[in-house]
């Protein structure tokens, strides 16, 4: 198992080791909800609050210069991440959703007319489908999605059915946070530009895994956040071409995003502050930074090696286990994370007992996927995700936990009794 990273690397995470409810060390497989952060991380936003902090962009004064250079640094490290060709073309928002909103109402609205047709797919998360759904609202524009395959991925030749003159943009996730499925982003972007359309990439469960690259990519927008990749809640990236974003007409309204203001009109500021508006995440998007850093000390593709390396361990294991459908495709077309789902047994239940008796931390529910989990017919499923600090190990107390929950809810054991782990 070379593809694994080591074990030590855990220390670097001081949560890792605390005492949750009566477990100690917590197994913590809800990373693709939120992951932890190294001590790196902590220390540079403690650091800001001790010696830095002040607001950017505003004070002549040596605090606010000196946290403006860490803020402009931190999108330095962004601009690195995922090689954009320009500095002001990462754009720091509060998450995900602020970026996909923005693209959905600054260029949506400036761009779609009715019968225009959008393209997203059954796969998407919520915040990848509501902004759209707000914006047909407003502008007439259709919504049409790209089906499944069986397994799980995306139905190609459907997509190229799909893509006519009337798209006008395609917005996909490039892996799916239900599914685990990682998406061909690149051929979508290739034949959505041969359409003429432009294409949103949700992000939000790639930059954190996998190495990115918007120019190789030729993305037109892409969308992350950074407490899904060892940085704080409360910022995220939104990525854009120069080009359309200087088109774009601001989103939110207010400070910073403007070059002029008079009692009845304004003139917005140049990129990136022209979707800036407000005071912006400071302290998030320097601790963002120092994840990054984090990141690529350890390196995106040993961090691929080591969660695909988990993932194929979980999924043979979860094949073993009768009754239990695992969501998505297999190993090979798919990130770090497995879903499942009993018939007789809610993912409630195994999150209980996975939490309670084992503790092992997952995600149970629909994951902001309802619509993916009406279409697979179910209401919700389980869910663990890995990061680089998860382990084997903690990959078998999962499946230990399965197995229990499997003989306490099965009709043999329909006594319902909570039995101890090892009985
Ligand atoms: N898209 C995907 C694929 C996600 O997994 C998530 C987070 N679960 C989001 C979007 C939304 O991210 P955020 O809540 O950070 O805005």
């Amino acid at each position: 198992r070379t593809a694994l990273l080591p074990v030590a690397l855990r220390n670097d995470f001081p949560i890792l080791s605390e005492e949750v409810g009566d477990h100690q060390p917590l197994a913590f497989l809800d990373n693709a909800a939120s992951t932890q952060r190294p001590r790196q991380v902590i220390d540079a936003l403690s650091g800001v609050y001790e010696r830095t902090y002040a607001n950017v962009h505003r004070g002549i004064h040596t605090l606010s210069e000196l946290s403006t250079e860490q803020y402009e640094t931190a999108r330095h490290r962004v601009q690195r991440l995922i090689n954009a060709r320009q500095l002001h073309e990462v754009i720091f928002t509060s998450g995900t959703t602020a970026s996909i909103n923005t693209v959905a109402r600054s260029w949506g609205d400036a761009n779609l007319r009715a019968g225009d047709e959008v393209l997203l797919s059954v796969m998407e998360h919520h915040s990848n489908l509501v902004p759209w759904q707000q914006t047909a609202e407003r502008t007439g524009a259709v919504l049409r999605h790209i089906p499944l395959t069986d397994d799980g991925r995306l139905d190609m030749e459907a997509f190229e059915r799909l893509l006519t003159d009337r798209t006008k943009l395609v917005a996909v996730t490039a892996v799916s946070n239900t599914l685990g499925t990682i998406n061909p982003v690149a051929e979508i972007i290739a034949k959505a530009h041969a359409a003429g359309a432009l294409v949103l990439i949700d992000a939000a469960q790639s930059v954190p895994h996998l190495a990115v690259d918007v120019q190789a990519l030729d993305v037109d927008f892409l969308a992350f956040s950074g407490h899904k990749m060892l940085g704080p809640s409360g910022v995220g990236v939104l990525y854009g071409k120069e080009a359309l974003l200087d088109a774009m007409p601001p989103f939110l309204g207010g400070g910073s995003m403007i070059n002029e203001v008079k009692l009845s009109s304004f003139t917005p500021a140049a990129l990136p502050a022209k979707f800036e508006a407000g005071t912006p995440p400071i302290v998030p998007a320097i601790g963002m930074s120092a994840a990054i850093d984090y990141l690529q000390s350890v390196g995106l593709d040993a961090i691929h090696r080591h969660e695909s390396e988990l993932t194929r361990y979980a999924y043979d294991a979860l094949s073993q286990i009768e009754g239990l459908r695992i969501l998505g495709p297999a190993p090979e077309h798919r990130a770090g994370l497995v879903s499942f789902a009993f018939d007789r047994i809610h993912a409630h239940e195994f999150a209980q007992v996975l939490n309670d008796q084992f503790g092992v931390a997952v995600r149970a529910g629909h994951h902001c996927t309802q619509p993916l989990h009406a279409h697979l017919g179910i209401a919700a499923s389980t869910r663990a995700s890995f990061y680089l600090y998860n382990t084997l190990e903690e990959v078998d107390r999962l499946i230990e936990g399965v197995l229990a929950v499997q003989r306490m809810f099965a009709p043999q054991g329909r006594q319902r009794k909570r039995r101890k782990p090892d009985e």
